[in-house]
This record gives structure tokens, sequence and C-alpha cells, in this order.
């Protein structure tokens, strides 16, 4: 089912905006490059896929082949891949970073130690190019699935030594102001218990302020076209994309953010596919396949939107990699991600629901999607009548056999990220680059010039 929506056209490949993702050679399409004015982008939108490294992504091409062809087709991130970024944290955290030193990098263009949000190595806080975008008169937001005040997005908005601290990012997201105004326009994810506390309603400081608010993903759509948003549509975080009642949560975000901060003095909007990274630690492959295409999904949607919109640049990397995922196991040469695209529910809510079941084992082939072995059904027979990790375990060690999934940690691995980039200011993402050269560039762009390599980041406005 899921693979019908993902496939890629080489076609896309052709746009002039594209050139360089595509290695392109035609001359038809390859002579006029643009004026340097036309590079630089009014609209910016910074994708984050946490914990995508490299093998991710082509754990997805694979995922979504089809095998009835004799080769593996291009997916759209084939089709925008530029370069290469280091992930390291400042040297007190050593060479593998977390998610809060890697979003301070990208947001701030500072690496900053491993629980950092907003902050550098000495606390103080650090201007993120969301606030700069915000001082220059852009309109600015973020959409992502797990909780808003999570360390992507708050490395964006807020300033706090831990990320731990949710409950004072949140306060943040209401009281850092830049000139007088809200980081953020736009706020789209999960977090309801952190904004609508009895020690302090933001949500209701938000609401008297102007916002709009929405808690189901039905009600986003009947907010008015231009709006300040604070949609939050979960506790905490988003489901897993398998047990949500929106597939596609992440695309249809980002859809409506968009569709909020357009104007006439352009945009930033962050977008996060933040459950890559938690299926990671999980050791969940099956999760990971179907948040990444969740954000697939979101990427072919950003591809068409830049077709009808050349001057906003869309920038996709992760932060790190997670999980030590490999693509085969065990000394065995093989990957079978068939088991994987007839699932019906995560397997935490698998694990989960067969402790209920008269027939566990009939329940569990029910909600994989495939048929199991009389050994196997046996063996959720037996296992459901186990406590809740044991049960957990044994599903995901079943897809990892399964499939020939191998992991080496349930944290993060030190390898560098994949970069992808199209639209107005692509070509300034090519090569081999740090993630700090990424807020950099972005800095460089919001103000209005085309960046230089390497460049410091000379941008000076107050926050506070
Ligand atoms: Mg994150
Ligand atoms: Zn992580």
């Amino acid at each position: 089912m899921i693979k019908q929506h993902i496939r890629t056209t080489l076609v896309l490949c052709a746009s002039a905006a594209a050139l360089i993702g595509c290695g392109a050679t035609d001359n038809t399409v390859n002579t006029a490059p643009p004026a340097a004015k036309q590079n630089i982008p009014k609209n910016i939108i910074m994708v984050v896929a946490d914990g995508m490294g490299p093998a991710y992504t082509t754990a997805y091409r694979n995922y979504v082949d089809d095998p009835s062809t004799p080769s593996i087709e291009n997916v759209v991130l084939d089709d925008i891949l530029v370069g290469n970024a280091s992930t390291y944290p400042a040297p007190v955290s050593g060479y593998v970073t977390d998610s809060a030193a890697a979003a301070t990098a990208l947001a701030t263009g500072v690496k900053s130690y491993n629980g950092a949000i907003g902050v550098d190595v000495d606390k103080q806080p650090l201007q993120s190019v969301m606030h700069f975008a915000k001082s220059k008169g852009m309109r600015t937001g973020l959409a992502v699935t797990s909780q808003i005040v999570h360390a992507t997005p708050a490395s964006y908005v807020a300033h706090n030594e831990s990320r731990k601290n949710y409950n004072a990012i949140a306060e943040d997201f209401f009281d850092v102001r830049v000139n007088g105004e809200f980081v953020a326009d736009v706020m789209l994810g999960g977090g309801t218990s952190y904004f609508k506390r009895d020690d302090r309603n933001i949500l209701a400081e938000f609401v008297d302020a102007g916002y709009q608010h929405a808690e189901t993903y039905e009600s986003l759509a009947l907010v008015p076209t231009g709006s300040n948003v604070l949609g939050l549509f979960a506790p905490v975080a988003l489901p897993w994309v398998l047990d949500d009642s929106r597939k596609n949560r992440l695309e249809y975000m980002t859809k409506h953010a968009i569709k909020h901060l357009e104007n006439d003095n352009g945009y930033f909007l962050l977008v996060e596919a933040s459950q890559v990274d938690w299926a990671g630690h999980a050791n969940d492959i099956a999760s990971a396949m179907t948040e990444m295409h969740d954000l697939a999904l979101t990427m072919s949607f950003l591809r068409e939107y830049v077709e009808a919109n050349p001057d906003t640049l869309v920038i996709l990397t992760a932060d790190h990699s997670t999980g030590g995922l490999t693509i085969g196991a065990h000394g065995d040469y093989r990957w079978s991600p068939e088991f994987l695209q007839n699932m019906n529910a995560s397997a935490s809510v698998i694990a989960l629901g067969m402790a209920n079941e008269d027939k566990p084992g009939d329940y569990v082939a029910k909600q994989l999607g495939f048929t199991l072995t009389d050994e196997e059904l046996a063996t959720f027979d037996s296992v459901a009548k186990q406590d809740d990790a044991i049960r957990l375990s044994a599903v995901k060690t079943f897809l990892d056999n399964k499939t020939n999934t191998g992991w080496t940690t349930t944290g993060h691995t030190g390898v560098d990220v994949e970069v992808f980039a199209f639209g107005a200011g692509q070509s300034s993402f090519l090569g081999q680059i740090d993630n700090t050269d990424i807020a950099k560039k972005i800095f460089s762009f919001i103000d209005g010039k085309a960046p230089q390599r390497g460049m410091a980041s000379t941008t000076g406005v107050t926050i506070y």
C-alpha cells in the first residue's frame, strides 16, 4: 500500500532548481544560470530528520522498492542529495552528538555540549536562525512529530541549560521575544501537557495573545489562512505513524504551516521528522521505515511546492544517526523489508495488544500482515503471558530476524549525515560541510546575502 505513493519521477530532475542535486548534463536545461539575486531565497524551509543516518535512507529505498523490476527505483531523497555534514558536538562532549547539541548547531551555527538547548558551552543564550528571521520581519513556524518542546524544535526557540527542562522550555516559547514579538507564529506538533498546566496555562496565554488553537488534525484545517496557530495534537508526542489516524501527519502539518506563513516578506519554517530517532533508539525497524515514509511524503510535497514557488529554499539533513542500523546482519547477505509492508500497528501496540488475546499468535499474525508458521504462532502464544518488556522485545526481535536487520546500539553514532537541498540557493550546500555551516548559510540568506564557504555568523540581534 505504502509504496504506491512514493515513486518519484526523474522528470522532476529536469527543473532548473534541481539541476545540481540531479547531476543533469543536458545542455538545454543547464544553460542560463540564474542571476545572483535569484539565488537568495525568499522562504526557507529547514527539515531535520532526527536520527536519519545514511543507513536509513538506503533502507528506505529498499523498503519501497518494487521487487518485480530489476532495478531498485530512486526515491525522492535520491533526487535532492547534495552533500554530507559532520555532526560532532563541542569538544567537551567528544565525537558523538545528542539531538540538543546538534539542533543548537543547526539552529545557531555554534557547537555546544550534549544537552544544550540554544546555549553555548558557557550556558549563554545564542541567537537562532528563527530569531534572526523574525528580526527581519519574516513569518516563522515549526511543524514536528515530537512534543514541540523536544530538543530539536526547542533549540530554534528557547534557551536552557538542559533539554530535560520541558516546562521551562515551554515557558520560553511564550517569554522569549524578538523585538517584542513571539519567536514562532505557527507551532504544530505534540505537547499539550507542557502548555496547559496547573502552575501556568501557556496555552491560554497564547490564545489571549491572538493565536488560534487547534487540538485535532481536522480542526487545524478550519483555521483561517494566515493565522498565528498553536496546534497541539497530543499530550506529549504524536503517535507512531503506524498507530496514528493520519499516516501523513508530517506532510499534513507542513502543508498547513506553509498556508499560515506565506507572506510578502517570506518565512522560515522548521519541519522535523522527530521519531525516526526514536525508532532507532528502540531498535524498531518497522517504525523507522514508516516514519521515513512520512518524511518522504513531506519531501515530495515540498518538491511540488518549490516547483510552483522557486523563490523557496528547502534543506533536509539529520542531526546524527541512531541505533547503528545495518541492512543485513549476522554474516548473512540478506535484507527482507517485505515483512514490514503490511503492518497494521506498531511493535509497541502489538506487544501490548497480544496480552489480552485468547489466541495471541493469530492476533500478532493479523497485525503484522503476514502468515506465521505453527512454531512462530506457538512462540507468541507463550510470550503473551510474559511481562511488557519481554513481549515488546519479542516482537522487535522477530521482525529483526525476519528482515535480517542489525543494530549496534540503543543510542546515537558519530557518523556523518547526508545533506539534501533544492530551490533557490541550493548550490550553497554542496559537498562536505559541518552542521554549523548549515546555520551560517541560512543566517546569510536571511540577511539577503549569498553565503561564503566557511564564513562566520555576523548577525547580532538582541533576543531578550
Ligand atoms: Mg529531535
Ligand atoms: Zn536520539
